[in-house]
């Protein structure tokens, strides 16, 4: 187990230096003209691909770091270069992760490597999980799986929405209710492979940012997947449901919640997404304020702007220190008493959204335009207290954490 340490080792420091020239030469100059297309960026994903950035090997390398780092960097340099874009290249990440926390490891074999497809055929997946009644409150989901015994085959029926390359992915992660009595301990995830009839997309979302990035409903009508589509198996999940119904009989003494420890561990991969953006703008901000000149004087001599970008700077390096050390905690197996990794994702798209703002006050009526990247890394910086848990309900899982109050 890795010694904690905030220095960077060489083969780290030589990953960021790949990555951000990638961010640097590929996303960003790329990143204007996708945002106003709203379409993914195939070209890019393909050249993330050439590379390697676009493979699960490059995912799983950064997951198996020993310090924990190599997945909040690698987030931190491509959401530098733009969010939209990166969420292209990182959205398979999250179905692929599904499968890897879930799944057996012939479904590991057999269905990651779809989602990804090749460099000459690029291939991307979907995680779906909310729904239109069912977004904080996951436990409300209505989307059903039913058995039919007699074909091995689940069938799937409900409408998902706000589905990262929902409907344009080859493989498509659903997260479906198997037993209604007993709420979220009831759901299970199934694989839709390519080309399942009954499986469509709904609307496109358009929307205020990370534009690049295909969002989209996912509506299930008698989707039949066969048996070996429900990620980690039958037998796994009959044990499961049969522990539920006990403690839901016996009165229920609370376990830990299993979900709730995995968003501990996935949540500082949003706080660092979010330090990405966060830091374009403040370079960008910090650039501007030493080479505009008003009055006779670069804007930065000016307390009013200088302070501004200090406490910029200082946040940014908080909300890092805070992903670090929650993905130190995730890769090391620390418990996460005081909700630890809610509290990095909470702090970091906080002051994204913060920071943002203030850079485009830093660029005055330039940064009010499209000429300059803040005003889109402001509407990026959105997202970021949105998706994967709202700021309010981080807040509610580390107010409950703390308390020791249950959390559903
Ligand atoms: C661009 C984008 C991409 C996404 N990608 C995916 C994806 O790939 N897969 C997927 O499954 N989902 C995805 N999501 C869904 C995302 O996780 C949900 O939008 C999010 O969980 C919030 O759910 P909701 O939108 O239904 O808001 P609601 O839950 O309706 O919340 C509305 C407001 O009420 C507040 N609120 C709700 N409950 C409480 C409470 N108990 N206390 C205090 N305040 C509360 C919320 O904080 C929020 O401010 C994505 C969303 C977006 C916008």
């Amino acid at each position: 187990m890795a010694e904690f340490t905030l220095e960077l080792n060489d083969d780290q420091k030589q990953v960021r230096d790949w990555l951000h020239g990638f961010a640097a030469d590929v996303i960003r100059p790329a990143a204007s003209e996708w945002d106003e297309r709203e379409e993914t960026p195939w070209p890019i994903i393909q050249e993330a691909a050439k590379v390697g950035i676009y493979s699960l090997d490059f995912y799983a390398q950064q997951f198996f770091d020993p310090t924990g780092l190599g997945i909040p960097m690698a987030m931190e340099e491509l959401f530098w270069g733009d969010a939209g874009i990166a969420l292209s290249i990182v959205g398979t990440g999250l179905a692929a992760v599904g499968v890897l926390a879930n799944g057996t490891e012939e479904q590991i074999g057999t269905w990651i490597p779809q989602m990804y497809g090749d460099a000459d055929d690029v291939k991307v997946a979907a995680f779906c999980s909310s729904e239109p009644d069912a977004g904080s409150d996951v436990a409300s989901m209505r989307t059903r799986a039913v058995y039919d015994q007699a074909k091995d085959e689940w069938v799937l029926n409900g409408t998902k929405t706000w589905a990262t390359n929902g409907g344009i992915a080859n493989v498509h992660v659903v997260v479906a209710v198997v037993d209604p009595e007993l709420g979220s301990k009831g759901h299970a995830s199934f694989i839709v492979p390519p080309d399942t009839p009954g499986l469509s997309q709904g609307q496109k979302f358009k929307k205020h940012g990370i534009r690049a990035s295909h969002t989209a409903e996912v509506v299930l009508e008698d989707v039949r997947v066969p048996g070996h589509c429900l990620l980690g198996g039958k037998e796994k999940l009959d044990q499961r449901l049969a522990r539920a119904r006990e403690r839901a009989a016996s009165g229920g003494e609370r376990v830990k919640n299993a979900a709730m420890a995995t968003f501990e561990a996935s949540r500082p991969a949003v706080g660092a997404m979010a330090v990405g953006t966060a830091r374009a703008a403040y370079e960008v901000a910090l650039d501007y304020a030493k080479t505009r000149t008003q009055f006779g004087r670069p804007i930065i001599d000016n307390q009013g702007v200088a302070f501004q970008l200090a406490d910029m700077r200082t946040r940014i390096d908080a909300a890092r220190l805070l992903v670090w050390r929650a993905s130190w905690m995730a890769t090391t197996g620390k418990p996460f008493e005081s909700a630890e990794g809610s509290m990095s994702k909470l702090y970091a798209s906080e002051t994204a959204k913060k920071v943002t703002a203030q850079a485009i006050q830093i660029l005055g009526g330039n940064g009010f335009t499209r000429e300059y990247p803040v005003e889109r890394m402001h509407r990026d910086a959105a997202i970021y207290t949105i998706f994967e848990g709202t700021s309010e309900i981080q807040r509610l899982v580390i107010a409950r954490t703390l308390s020791g109050m249950p959390i559903r």
